[in-house]
């Protein structure tokens, strides 16, 4: 008969498996079955958050796009329907950057040169490139989505979308155009907002650190002194700011500064703060023509920090955040000293031209010159750079258009109150970042991303288009060249002013690539849209990139909000913001209901994976060396509020871990296939035996606490139980059963048939190769009516397990786990049967008191009260020495001989006193041939005396160990009978002939006086 299962290798091949399976799903549109399968179900919504189409993903991506397919997953084994919508976002910075990389380009000006349509299309063939990518690779990591037909941001559906919801904002009079003072890419060349501010990495830079003299008008010998770590800035100061209510001082070499910030020099006289506002002085730069006019003077601040520089800060409207709010308070001039590319503009004189820190060269040297530098250095501090290329952000006066939030600062609050956050602190942190916002500067001063539909007229009127539709009607033309709704194309189509007829222009800013991903909830679901339209989101640069609908407003209705979303932490400033401000704005509550987020992933060793520091693994890497199951066990097992670490030492780790459960499949088959074992695609075991009866009631329990997790969106107590059950099925089940196995046992084969089969069941989410790959082998292949794949299989339906049987069986493994301790203290091998084991404290074991007697070598389990050990109590003498005084001797007297009480908590009564833990030093003794080991209230005793009996029997155990030993040496089957041949001095050993006939399947035990080692001979 033809084998039913297929035997196992030693160790899987999990990456040469997992490209197999891959192949067979593939090849049997498994992930089709399964959503025909769960068509009718309830629907479970999930949105995925757009990844980057500009760059393979990275093991970090692999991270959270493995928590998605696993929850998606276990949704569809519970029978929902799910959407499986894919996104990639598509336009805006980053991708333009990686464009810009890969052509050489430098500077928005080659940008220009190069040619905006041609441009774009570099664009567009990036992002076709990349997604067909990081499909692949989602894929290979086992990520279950509906491929092909992908959310793409830069489509003109989802453009539109945006459109619309700018309207609505210009209709709630939320839209302005800011002239602010704003953190500036001078390489990009463009504002960087808050959000993405916070993105950004704050980078350790060297700066030069300069104290300057600013000499006060009419008070010969007296001047300012201030401290300044942009030099660049120093040509557009306006004015020194002093804290109100600080005390300064002024040195015998006539500087002032605050007292805390003076050091030990010469005070010639002090002042309060107020009383130098109001002052003036010379500035360091008043030759420039851009100074022209400019009356330098002291103004108040309370901000003045005293902790570090001079207390005296050097103001520049132009080229500082808050220098720029203090210029409003104070109706101060503006001086923008640097143009978007951060190079120095005309009116600046030698500096003209040269960027800002080509500039602080010749900016020291000129102070220097004038005398009025003090004290020139470095400092290395943190500083912000930008969050796509790295360059050190600089601070510009330009003009951004905002969305106002201060409406919709508490609606949104009060939305974000109904999400349910795992972990839980992740909805404060929201909360957080909600209460602080500032506005939203929508605007970049860019070329492929969203073109903000606004057209402003100088009659006042700032017309805003919502719709293709709309710009079509009002255009004056352009409209045949319209290929899609970006630059350069929507730059050719002006249209009529609403308000007085004109012809305007669109404005040539694009807008925060968080509008593009944000809107996702609305573009891809329908939101308001009368019909569904087939392949109606391949529209503009996502024409032929994907076939996905544009859905109708019913279908809008039943998927949103999301029952979940899931993205890492830094998104709640970013898409998690983004989604819900255009949720709430739009349909008055946040899209989604629970989200899952989690931290950062580092190396193996906690740092950041950098490729430069040769520490980063690349996704593909990692597929061929670990394979998807592994790091996606590492992903699961890790609890999410703490960063990951990623890398070899860890998978080698969970492979091993993964080792013990392979190994068990690998036993079944093997004796499944000895005793010709089939198995039916039924219902749970019905064996009566009892250890059967613990494995199925084990395995219910796996599976409740399973779907317990699932629930929860908390993986690592499902990696926990799973792990914990492998170890109880394998080190407990299987080592107590052997035997029923060897001979062939239905019932034995059936339970751990049965167990497995629904272990995989449940694990399939997590890790969906292996178990497919167990699943094919142990119940496709031989159960013509069972779902071919563990995936179709559905969530195991099981009954309640019986606690009282899984209590027992843990009670026994403790006493077994401390009989094996109290045994390797006695120095005696396992092998060497005992008379007598006395258990105290696990009466909850009794009725498996056989189960422990074999596990232990022991003929007998008592259970009671443990005699074999001495309990000897001494005082403390240090503590009691003091306490005790002269009764101390009486008390050590009655200690010694025995004469006390034991109490709660570690306390004794001894002779009218209590003494507490600290007081008396305790040691228990195992009395003389007794071992004994105890914890936590369990004690077991072993009788360590040895008979004749006993010993012959360890002599026999330890020939059949040696037989064994023997057979695998000589390479025989598991079923070969042997010749077992015995030297003369083992004849005694011939009392248990039928023992060891049976334990090493001999069929003849001879004894030879001519030899001195059993030998063993294949019996013919
Ligand atoms: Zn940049
Ligand atoms: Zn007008």
């Amino acid at each position: 008969m033809a084998q039913v299962f297929t035997p196992l290798p030693s160790v899987p091949d999990h990456p040469a498996l997992e490209e197999e399976i891959l192949a067979w799903w593939e090849d049997h549109g498994t992930f089709e079955r399964l959503r025909e399968q769960n068509r009718d179900g309830k629907p479970w919504s999930f949105i995925d958050g757009p990844i980057t189409a500009n760059n393979p993903m990275g093991v970090h991506h692999a991270w959270g796009r493995a928590l998605k397919d696993v929850f998606q997953r276990y949704r569809a084994q519970r029978g929902f329907d799910l959407r499986y919508q894919n996104g990639f976002d598509c336009q805006g910075l980053w991708v333009e950057v990686e464009v810009e990389k890969s052509l050489g380009l430098n500077s928005k000006r080659e940008i220009e040169e190069y040619g905006l349509a041609e441009f774009a299309a570099r664009c567009r063939e990036r992002v076709a490139e990349y997604a067909g990518v990081i499909t692949k690779q989602s894929k290979r990591l086992g990520m279950w989505m509906d491929w092909g037909a992908d959310y793409m941001t830069f489509s003109d559906t989802n453009i539109e979308y945006i459109w619309r919801f700018l309207k609505e904002c210009q209709r709630r009079d939320w839209l302005y155009k800011g002239h602010r003072s704003t953190e500036w890419c001078p390489r990009c060349g463009t504002s960087i907002s808050q959000h993405e501010l916070f993105a950004g990495e704050y980078k350790e830079l060297e700066h030069p650190s300069l104290f300057v003299r600013f000499p006060l008008k009419g008070r010969d010998d007296e001047a300012l002194v201030v401290w300044t770590t942009t030099p660049w800035t120093l040509p557009a100061n306006v004015a020194a700011a002093v804290k109100p209510d600080a005390e300064y001082v002024l040195s015998d070499r006539g500087e002032w500064r605050a007292r805390e910030l003076a050091g030990d020099a010469e005070v010639v006289r002090t002042a309060r703060g107020e009383e130098l506002v109001g002052l003036e002085y010379e500035g360091p730069f008043d030759g420039l023509a851009a100074q022209d006019g400019v009356e330098h003077r002291v103004i108040p601040w309370d901000e003045v920090a005293l902790d570090e520089g001079t207390g005296i800060v050097h103001i520049a409207p132009g080229a500082g955040g808050e220098d720029f709010e203090l210029s409003r308070v104070h109706s101060l001039p503006v001086l923008a000293p640097i143009d978007e590319a951060g190079v120095f503009v005309s009116g600046y004189g030698p500096f003209e031209g040269l960027g800002t820190d080509e500039a602080a060269e010749l900016i020291v040297e000129a102070l220097r010159e004038r005398e009025i530098l003090v004290e020139a250095g470095t400092i290395v501090h943190r500083y912000p750079t930008c969050w796509r290329c790295g360059t050190p952000l600089l601070f510009r006066v330009v003009d951004d258009w905002f969305i106002s939030c201060d409406e919709i600062r508490q609606p949104m609050l009060d939305a974000n109150a109904d999400v349910a956050w795992t972990p839980p602190q992740y909805g404060k942190r929201m909360d957080d970042w909600l209460r602080n916002m500032g506005d939203w500067n929508i605007s970049r001063k860019r070329y492929f991303g969203l073109p903000l539909p606004f057209y402003p007229c100088s009659c006042g009127q700032l017309n805003v288009i919502g719709s293709r539709v709309e710009l079509e009607e009002r255009a004056t033309g352009g409209l045949d060249q319209l290929q899609e709704l970006h630059r350069p194309w929507i730059d050719e189509v002006p249209i009529r002013c609403e308000a007085c007829g004109e012809e305007v222009r669109r404005i040539p800013e694009v807008g925060d690539a968080w509008l593009d991903a944000g809107i996702v909830p609305f573009s891809t679901l329908g939101w308001e849209n009368p019909e569904r339209v087939e392949g109606g989101y391949g529209t503009g640069s996502a024409r032929g990139l994907t076939t996905a609908d544009l859905p109708d407003h019913s279908y809008w209705e039943t998927w949103f909000p999301a029952d979940w979303i899931s993205e890492m932490r830094e998104q709640i400033r970013l898409w998690f913001y983004s989604i819900s401000f255009m949720g709430v704005t739009l349909a008055g509550r946040f899209p989604y209901k629970a989200v899952l987020t989690y931290e950062k992933l580092l190396d193996e060793h906690g740092r950041e994976m950098h490729r430069s520091w040769g520490n980063a693994i690349l996704a593909d890497e990692a597929f061929d060396q670990m394979g998807g199951d592994i790091m996606r066990w590492m992903f699961c097992g890790q609890a999410p509020a703490q960063n990951l670490r990623f890398g070899y030492g860890p998978a080698k780790e969970i492979k091993r871990r993964l080792l013990t459960l392979w190994n068990s499949v690998g036993f079944l088959v093997t004796y499944a296939n000895i005793a010709e074992w089939r198995p039916t695609w039924v219902a749970e075991p019905s064996s009566s035996h009892t250890l059967d009866r613990w494995l199925v009631a084990r395995t219910q329990q796996l599976v409740s606490e399973a779907e317990t997790a699932y629930e929860r969106f908390w993986t690592p107590a499902l990696t926990a139980s799973f792990e914990s059950y492998v170890d109880d099925l394998s080190n407990w089940y299987i080592r107590r059963s052997r035997r029923r196995f060897w001979n062939g046992e239905p019932e034995a084969l059936e339970t751990l048939w049965w167990s497995l089969v629904q272990a995989m069941r449940i694990v399939g989410p997590v890790m969906p190769f292996l178990p497919e790959h167990v699943w094919r082998n142990l119940v496709a292949g031989a159960c013509p009516d069972a779902p071919d794949s563990v995936h179709l299989a559905g969530w195991p339906e099981v009954g309640e397990a019986d606690g009282v049987l899984l209590e027992q069986v843990a009670e026994v493994r403790r006493v077994v786990e401390l009989g094996r301790q109290a045994r390797a203290q006695s120095g005696l091998k396992l092998r060497q049967p005992l008379r007598r084991l006395v258990v105290q404290g696990a009466d909850g074991a009794s009725p498996q008191a056989v189960e422990i007697a074999e596990e232990l070598s022991v003929k007998e389990v008592e259970f009671g009260p443990v005699e074999a050990s001495e309990l000897r109590v001494k005082p403390n003498l240090p503590v009691l020495g003091p306490k005790l005084g002269k009764e101390l001797a009486a008390v050590r007297g009655a200690l010694e001989s025995g004469r006390f009480e034991e109490l709660d908590g570690g306390r004794f009564r001894v002779d009218g006193h209590d003494l507490g833990p600290d007081e008396v030093l305790v040691e228990r003794h195992s009395k003389e041939g007794w071992a004994v080991a105890s914890e936590e209230g369990l004690t077991v005793a072993l009788d360590l005396a040895l008979d004749p009996e006993l010993e012959l029997e360890g002599r026999a155990r330890d020939l059949i160990h040696e037989v064994n030993g023997l057979r695998k040496e000589q390479g025989l089957e598991l079923t070969d009978r042997i010749v077992l041949t015995l030297p003369e001095a083992q004849s005694e050993l011939l009392a248990h002939e039928d023992w060891i006939k049976e334990e090493t399947l001999a069929v003849k035990l001879a004894v030879d006086g001519g030899s001195s080692e059993p030998t063993i001979a294949r019996a013919s």
